[in-house]
């Protein structure tokens, strides 16, 4: 069928922005405050919602997160976002109860001052692994520019227990992910940087770990994140069109044809400039003729998926806990539980929400039991992680989230930045999002904006068209 053509209004700049997750919108957003009202600015999104990853729903008469819960509010881009969008008031924070670690049938302690497990205290390796840091060789851990994984780091400088007992479960409950296929410089870049000058790893972390300020690190928007999402949106008027899929970019001497929509009805939208914010795959699908080194590099990315279960208990005694973390070591399929009504004040404790997470990179299988038999599992091995027999639920749901997080392999940067370079020699595309910039949302909002200043930077003044 010939794609029905969809061109731009003479005069006023189009862009198109691909995928609807925080990226998308905050990228929707940050062209509206650079490119003025007359832009056109499009936001293609392949679902019927937007959002992506960012999913409140109603549960057990709250509104409850289905995937991502938390911003860092330790960084900027998150919070300001939210205070530009007019959600300033509605940002709360944690109780600042931590998590734990589950051994052995125990909850206990992270050591203080770590950095994503990473203890900075040479006594806190002694006392959780009874292990000893590597002597200090006198070189820098890391080269300019070399990256390893986060495996290979830890194990040879601070041994297997820390390693497997504490960096693991915490990188296992951000990423999903197998530790020997982390890249350091990706999933920690500031740690990377200290160690290019540190030959001990405490120390590096000691250098990077701020200086406790009574700030919280944490933060969401009561009410749920997708509040974010939406009054982003709101806030960019953009053009949102919902049940669209991009699916071929090519490149024309005035600018981009997109061909979108669902194959039996196609839709070929022009476009001044393209921003992708989709995942590795569909990004590398959409690039594969335009620049096929750039495709390459992102066709590379890796996923993990994972499935959440949330449960709502009338009466239950829940540890003073945020939550806890357990290492694949202690052969379960729970890796991490967050206390929700106790990690949230704001969400009251007239029930106790527990939010279980599920899956580790490789555990795809997981995803394709049912409901019942998620549920089941993770309510049995909760109460073995709480050393309870746990009540009924009042209610209860499961979330699947397949193909959700990106691995970050060793040499991702550099990737990342081939493939950027690659597409510099196309005017008007960008590409941004979890898939190449960090996958908190804070490092989404960060990298969608940054795609829009370069978008916006590449087109000519309106005036000249
Ligand atoms: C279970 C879970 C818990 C998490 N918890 C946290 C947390 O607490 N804090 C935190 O900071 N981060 C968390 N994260 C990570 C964070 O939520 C994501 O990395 C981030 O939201 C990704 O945003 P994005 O816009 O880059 O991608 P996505 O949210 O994946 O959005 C991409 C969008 O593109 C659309 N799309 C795909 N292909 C096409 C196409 N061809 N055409 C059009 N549209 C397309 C998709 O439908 C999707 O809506 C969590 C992630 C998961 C899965």
């Amino acid at each position: 069928m010939t794609p029905a053509r969809v061109t731009g209004t003479p005069g006023r700049t189009r862009v198109l922005v691909a995928g609807g997750g925080i990226t998308g919108i905050a990228a929707a957003h940050r062209l509206r405050e650079l490119l003025g009202p007359d832009a056109e600015i499009i936001v293609a999104e392949q679902s019927m919602r937007l959002g992506g990853k960012i999913r409140t729903v109603d549960f057990a008469g709250r509104p409850v997160e289905a995937g991502a819960e938390s911003l860092l509010a330790a960084r900027p881009e998150a919070i300001d976002l939210a205070r530009a969008v007019g959600l300033g008031d509605a940002l709360v924070h944690p109780s600042g109860l931590k998590p734990a670690l589950s051994l052995g049938g125990e909850l206990v302690d992270f050591p203080a001052g770590h950095m994503m497990g990473i203890p900075g205290d040479p006594a806190d390796v002694a006392a959780i692994a009874n292990a000893k840091e590597r002597p200090d060789t006198g070189l820098p851990i890391l080269g300019p520019g070399q990256d390893l994984s986060v495996g290979e780091l830890v194990r040879a400088r601070l041994g297997d227990d820390v390693l497997d007992r504490l960096v693991a479960p915490m990188l296992a409950g951000v990423y999903a992910g197998d530790v020997d296929r982390l890249s350091v410089r990706a999933v920690m870049p500031q740690l990377a940087a200290a160690l290019e000058h540190h030959a001990r790893l405490t120390e590096a972390v000691q250098e990077i770990k701020r200086p406790a300020t009574g700030k919280p690190v944490f933060a969401t928007v009561d009410g749920g994140l997708e509040r974010l999402v939406t009054a982003t949106s709101a806030a960019a008027r953009a053009e949102i069109r919902l049940g669209m899929t991009v699916r071929e970019l090519r490149q024309t001497a005035a600018g981009w044809e997109v061909v979108t929509g669902p194959v039996p009805d196609p839709v070929k939208v022009t476009a001044d400039a393209v921003l992708l914010a989709v995942p590795a795959k569909p990004a590398a699908d959409l690039l594969r003729a335009v620049a096929p080194e750039a495709a390459a590099a992102l066709s590379g990315v890796a996923y993990a998926s994972v499935a959440l279960a949330a449960f709502a208990f009338d009466r239950i005694e829940l540890p003073e806990r945020s939550g806890f973390l357990t290492p694949a070591s202690e052969g379960k399929t729970v890796k991490a539980a967050t206390f929700a009504s106790k990690k949230w004040p704001h969400l009251g404790r007239r029930r106790q929400i527990v939010r279980v997470s599920m899956g580790r990179l490789g555990e795809e299988a997981l995803l394709q039991h049912d409901d019942a038999t998620l549920a089941k599992t993770a309510l049995r091995e909760l109460g073995e992680h709480l050393g309870q027999r746990l009540p009924e639920p009042v209610e209860q749901r499961i979330d699947r989230w397949g193909g959700a997080l990106p691995q970050y392999a060793p040499g991702h940067n550099a990737r990342v930045a081939a493939a950027r370079e690659a597409l510099a020699r196309h005017r008007g595309i960008a590409v941004a999002g979890a898939a190449v910039d960090g996958v908190g949302i804070a490092a989404c909002i960060a990298s969608g904006r940054a795609a829009a200043d370069q978008i916006a930077a590449s087109l000519p003044p309106v005036t000249e068209k």
